[in-house]
């Protein structure tokens, strides 16, 4: 199925490495050009080089996302080099899990912040270009209690906004979503990192999913690009469950 994507902008947060590197590499398989961005520059030059290899023309800059200067240097830079932006994916967390003046500050600056600082700088853009698609990355977490407190808390907040900025942008032709994914396992990941340190509870996780298995970053980008696309036209302000049942 062509999801017209062929020489369109894409902006991906945090896109280095796991899931926001595998939706940056699904849209530049759509045909998209691709602007990435992360703190480190030896991964990102790893994956803006398998973007390149896919035909893709890729803008990649180093970016905190939790320094405004810094994320709209990455933002303006990607806008002069894809040209107009048709789709913006709002996907690195600062991983606030520990319930403490830390895990807070880390939520709100990077997940929530840059998720708002974003959409401000980016949306405009869209407008004047006839519309848009912008999704969130959230988590099951912002859906239920759990223990990792702010993390749940500000990942409910992402998709708050992605309600209230859909609401806001459908006059502009701009859709707003929410990607809810489950435990998502992959090379230099979380999970996989708990699965050598905490092995118990990766195995209580994987037992809890209904499909035995955690799931994988390519399920979570195909369901980023389904939503940014045209065949999701008449979808907004939803959230969108990734995790093979694990929520149930
Ligand atoms: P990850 O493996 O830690 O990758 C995060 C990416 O974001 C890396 O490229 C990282 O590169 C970059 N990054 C982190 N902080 C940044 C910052 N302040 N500014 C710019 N870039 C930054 O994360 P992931 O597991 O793929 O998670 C991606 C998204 O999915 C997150 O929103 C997460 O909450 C959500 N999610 C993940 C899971 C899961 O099981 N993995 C489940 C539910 C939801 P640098 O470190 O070099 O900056």
């Amino acid at each position: 199925m062509d999801l017209g994507f062929t020489g369109k902008g894409v902006i991906v947060t945090g896109s280095s490495k796991g899931i926001g590197r595998s939706v940056a590499l699904a849209f530049a398989r759509e045909g998209a050009h691709v602007a990435i961005c992360a703190r480190g520059a030896e991964a990102l030059e790893r994956t803006a080089g398998e973007l390149s290899a896919l035909g893709a023309k890729v803008h990649s800059a180093t970016c905190d996302v939790s320094d405004k200067a810094s994320l709209e240097r990455f933002l303006d830079g990607a806008r002069d080099a894809l040209g107009r932006v048709h789709v913006l994916v709002n996907n690195a967390s600062g991983f606030g899990v520990m319930d403490n003046e830390q895990g807070w500050d880390q939520g709100f600056k990077v997940d929530m912040m840059a998720t708002v600082r974003a959409t401000w700088r980016v949306a405009p853009w869209m407008a004047e270009g006839g519309g848009g698609a912008i999704v969130n990355i959230s988590s099951i977490s912002g859906l239920e209690a759990g223990i990792t407190v702010p993390y749940g808390a500000v990942k409910a907040a992402v998709i708050s906004h992605a309600k209230s900025m859909a609401r806001t942008l459908a006059g502009k032709n701009i859709r707003v979503n929410a990607i809810a994914p489950g435990a998502i396992e992959f090379p230099g990941g979380s999970w996989a990192a708990i699965k050598s340190m905490n092995p118990k509870m990766y195995e209580a996780t994987m037992k809890g999913i209904p499909f035995k298995r955690l799931g994988t970053p390519e399920e979570v980008a195909n369901a980023v690009v389904f939503l940014a696309s045209d065949a999701a036209s008449w979808i907004t302000g939803h959230t969108l469950v990734v995790d093979g049942g694990q929520i149930l």
